[in-house]
């Protein structure tokens, strides 16, 4: 069934997607910390059925502007992977089954979460080894 975007909903969408695009304009001249394992992000994103290319750049799903109504977990939500990837507090919509990522106290399950876990629990294990 089509999804029908409110007024609100959309406002509240351009909302976020100016100040993402703010950050990420600080970001890029040094205003803004980059988070550390920003690539670790982008690569799961690299290999994520959800990614879309247009001119040469990563989106999770279709960019945010060619696609307002939309719910992240299904379409993406339509920010580049790399800046979305290098702010702290940003989150992959899907966990590793598609299914829509749960944070809370205990954590978060998302993609990105979840590969950092894994492959921070490698590097132990060929410490201890
Ligand atoms: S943020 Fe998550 S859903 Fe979006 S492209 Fe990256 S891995 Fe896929
Ligand atoms: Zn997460």
């Amino acid at each position: 069934m089509a999804r029908l975007a409110t007024a609100a909903g959309v406002t509240r969408y351009f909302l976020e997607a100016v100040g993402k695009f703010a950050t990420a304009r600080l970001r890029r001249v040094g205003a803004l910390p980059i988070y550390p394992h920003w690539e670790v992000r982008a690569e799961v994103c690299e290999r994520c059925p959800l990614r879309v290319i247009r001119c040469g750049v990563s989106y999770c799903g279709s960019p945010l502007l060619r696609q307002i109504d939309r719910d992240p977990a299904i379409d993406g939500c339509g920010c580049p992977c790399h800046d979305k990837a290098k702010s702290a507090e940003e989150h992959c919509p899907i966990d590793r089954h598609h299914q829509p990522a749960v944070s809370d106290d205990g954590g978060c399950n998302c993609k990105w979460c979840e590969r950092e876990i894994r492959k921070s629990n490698d590097e132990s294990n060929l410490k201890s080894e």
